[in-house]
């Protein structure tokens, strides 16, 4: 018996597997890989150097765009609408808390697309997406991410480790946390909290240098989860998401002494730590495109983008937790300030078009998705197909 096919009977022999890895399937296969906080004025500039070698083929082999976002784009609130395709106010979730409340996945109004796939017998593997926390029951797994609540964390802008999470399940199916641990480790579920303006006072260059080993080290975590996932769990529809560039956006975005909040002690120290972000997620994307067969449809997505603060945003400058010095930010009321990342490539995917404007929404991602598996989207979804970037 060849030894591939030995694996596959024991997977589909193994009721708590969640998915058999290596079983043949008749669905299509879509990788939805998520960054939280894109910044396209960060990232061309590393495209043009060739800092960003894969996300560049990418481009150069399907589409890239703005996608619009919400008002006021905050994670929870965008991944929300991504998820659903409903507008905050039918989706219900407005921010990362409500009514004083941490946001959690019960709190969702509406259909998350995924359920649907899940419904139709699509395989579903999720990990650390926003907004998922408890995670709900699919036909495959989900690990949650941003917004999981630990021991010493309520959910927002903290980073739980597997083994700290609190108030609900952080993997389905339970039993998949045993495998996890023993094969990929305790890892954190969520990108570090930032140093607060009293923890760097006076140490500054350490403070930075030591947060930006921690968020280092929650990346490699987050790249042997998903290697490990995509080699052992293989799914129809897939879904990651990285969650350390917009946390490091927030505070060492790269600004000019003129910038508003500009502070020498803190923006001379790592001016580029932020594009190292990039460039390190174009590591991860490069482990992504190994796994995936060229039937494979790929979407690289970001809620919002970043930018430095302006004018009138200073009361958010000691912001995320109180006394965090921000220096940039994506609560913009214009979301149309701060659109996120769109880029397609697959099989019947166009190439090399660049997508003007703002013509691409988060509504439109799950009509999207669910129309590559032959579902219509629900009435209640508001978004379209982007039948513009299929050939
Ligand atoms: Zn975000």
């Amino acid at each position: 018996m060849r030894p591939g096919f030995m694996l596959s009977m024991i997977l589909v022999l193994c009721s708590t597997c969640g998915l058999a890895a290596g079983t043949p399937s008749q669905h299509p296969r879509v990788m939805v890989l998520s960054i939280n906080g894109a910044e396209w004025d960060i990232i061309k500039p590393l495209l043009l150097r060739g800092e960003m070698p894969n996300l560049a083929r990418v481009i150069e082999h399907g589409v890239y765009g703005k996608l619009r976002t919400t008002s006021a784009p905050v994670c929870p609130k965008v991944y929300s609408a991504i998820f659903t395709s409903t507008p905050t106010a039918e989706n219900g979730i407005t921010g990362f808390k409500i009514g004083g409340k941490v946001v959690r996945s019960e709190m969702l109004k509406g259909l998350p697309f995924w359920k649907l796939l899940s419904d139709r017998g699509v395989t579903v593997g999720m990990a650390n997406v926003p907004a998922t926390f408890p995670v709900t029951a699919v036909k495959g797994y989900m690990i949650s991410g941003m917004l999981t609540q630990g021991g010493n964390c309520d959910g927002v802008l903290c980073a739980p480790k597997l083994s700290e999470v609190r108030n609900g399940d952080a993997v389905y199916p339970q039993s998949m946390i045993p495998e996890l641990e023993a094969k990929v480790g305790d890892f954190h579920i969520d990108c570090s909290a930032m140093p607060t303006a009293a923890d760097l006072r006076g140490k500054e260059k350490d403070v930075i240098d030591q947060w930006l080993a921690q968020v280092s080290q929650i990346r490699a975590e987050q790249t042997k989860l998903f290697d490990y996932l995509l080699s052992n769990h293989p799914t129809d529809f897939t879904m990651f998401t990285q969650s350390c560039e917009d946390r490091v956006g927030h505070w060492l975005y790269p600004i000019q002494p003129y910038n508003v909040g500009y502070e020498s002690k803190l923006h001379e120290v790592k001016v580029d730590a932020f594009p190292d972000q990039y460039r390190q997620f174009d590591k991860i994307l490069g482990m992504v495109l190994s796994h995936l067969d060229d039937q494979t449809t790929l979407f690289i997505l970001s809620d919002h983008g970043i930018k430095p603060l302006r004018d009138n945003d200073l009361d958010l400058h000691h912001d995320h937790g109180g006394d965090t010095p921000v220096i940039a930010h994506h609560n913009f009321e214009d979301g149309d300030d701060v659109p996120g990342m769109f880029v397609a490539m697959g099989p019947h995917i166009r190439k090399g078009e660049h997508l003007m404007g703002f013509g691409v929404s988060v509504l439109d991602i799950a009509p999207t998705i669910l129309k590559i598996y032959g579902i219509d989207a629900p009435r209640a979804m508001r978004g379209r197909v982007l039948s513009e970037i299929f050939n």
